[in-house]
């Protein structure tokens, strides 16, 4: 396994080099992350910025059988023209017509691929109504396309790209190309892509997410209680609720890991049954804006109470999406010795962040998070407890000073985390 990030591994280790890794990072996307078929479609989403990796992907993928790759580059200049730009009614438009088409690929058996990484800041100056309006209309337009990969019908994955905005924003006391340069080096550790067998080193990583899922679901709790600074909360589970980590089945049989990287296990917590006050340990960047030191109240599994030292306002129009926005669909807990929070480093990019710390996600709850659950209604998948919201957004709330408890059925705590470390 992959040592942490820390300063004197990273001089010490022998350095692969640049082409090396990222060829490696496409393999492992395709192979570990995907489980690509031969025969199989792909539709993939990237940046420009993220070009050389994309092409990288569309080889192995070809490579591994693929019969076409079709890839949709988005570009943050041009989203931003948007909001210099547009018509007042450009933030109620959402390209349906392309989700309709993603949506009909997946029916038809394609695999997705998203590339993630950019600009953290990219939309902190824009009008914040009219980010959330945006927001919530693409989230609506999307969201046939999106049930189709929470509820596993098809194979998917997400990676990330270092970019020159992301690597600014996490780096900024570096030059430009030290920035950029340390990003991907931290990407490629973090996506066990550094040492001599990445698919080996995801085969024994996923084989310990999925133990460490099999010994929580073995004791069904009825609740969490995480204690921390700011933080008393009482998470009570969905009924029915499943642990997941690492990969797992789609119900096109393909077997797939949808984060790389990922070190969590999460499950489905119930929308009414969560109490108390909790306080967010890190930033959570959201659609190109920042909300820092969140701290909310909840009363029968709702906010009742939100507060942020910054992005209130977003927070507040993120919250007022829909019921479910200001409800839970997500518990993780993540050891603070996680080799991504190990190098102390804050990402700006929930697929970093929320690996290297426990998280809640307001909003919609992984049907796959509940037994039997890609099988049940919407209204059978509620009854057990599990939200529905349009969105569904991390954030982090463990540290180094976070408890965690398991309560049963009968209200006897057992320690789980202790400094936020396994027990
Ligand atoms: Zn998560
Ligand atoms: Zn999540």
């Amino acid at each position: 396994m992959m040592n942490p990030p820390s300063p004197q591994t990273e001089t010490a280790a022998p350095r692969l080099d640049f082409e090396t890794q990222i060829d490696r990072l496409a393999q492992a996307a395709v192979h570990c992350g995907l489980g690509l078929a031969p025969g199989q479609e792909l539709v993939m989403t990237a940046g420009i910025e993220a070009l050389p990796l994309a092409r990288r992907i569309t080889e192995h993928a070809y490579r591994a059988g693929a019969t076409l790759v079709t890839t949709f580059y988005g570009d943050e200049a041009s989203a931003l023209l948007r909001y210099q730009h547009g018509s007042d009614s450009s933030f109620d438009a959402a390209a349906g017509w392309l989700y309709e088409g993603m949506a009909a690929a997946y029916k038809n058996g394609a695999a997705r691929l998203a590339i993630a990484g950019g600009d953290p800041a990219l939309l902190a100056q824009q009008d914040p109504e009219k980010v959330s309006r945006a927001n919530r209309a693409n989230s609506r337009a999307y969201r046939p396309a999106l049930e189709l990969i929470t509820r596993h019908d098809i194979n998917w994955t997400i990676v990330a790209a270092a970019t020159p905005a992301w690597a600014r924003a996490v780096f900024p006391e570096l030059e430009p190309e030290a920035a950029l340069a340390r990003l991907w080096a931290a990407i490629f550790a973090a996506s066990r892509v550094d040492g001599p067998d990445p698919v080996a080193a995801w085969k024994r990583h996923d084989a310990g997410l999925h133990a460490r899922a099999d010994r929580l679901n073995a004791r069904r709790f009825a609740s969490l209680h995480f204690r921390g600074p700011g933080t008393d909360l009482k998470v009570g589970l969905a009924d029915d609720h499943v642990w997941l980590g690492g990969g797992m089945q789609a119900h096109n049989g393909r077997y797939c890991i949808p984060n790389i990287p990922t070190e969590e296990v999460f499950t489905t917590p119930h929308k009414n049954r969560v109490e108390g006050v909790v306080a967010s340990t890190k930033p959570l960047s959201h659609m190109g804006t920042m909300i820092e030191e969140i701290a909310v109240r909840f009363e029968g599994g709702k906010i009742v109470e939100a507060r942020a030292a910054r992005g209130e306002s977003v927070l507040r129009r993120l919250l007022e999406t829909d019921d479910g926005a200001a409800r839970l669909g997500e518990v993780a807990l993540v050891p603070h010795s996680s080799p991504i929070s190990a190098g102390g480093r804050l990402f700006l990019n929930t697929l970093f962040d929320e690996n290297a710390a426990c998280h809640i996600a307001l909003g919609q709850a992984y049907a796959t998070c509940v037994r039997g659950g890609d099988q049940l209604s919407q209204e059978e998948l509620a009854a057990r407890g599990a939200n529905e919201s349009l969105i569904h957004v991390d954030w982090m709330i463990g540290s180094g000073r976070m408890d965690v408890d398991g309560i049963t059925a009968s209200g006897a705590a057992e320690p789980l985390l202790r400094q936020g470390e396994w027990v």
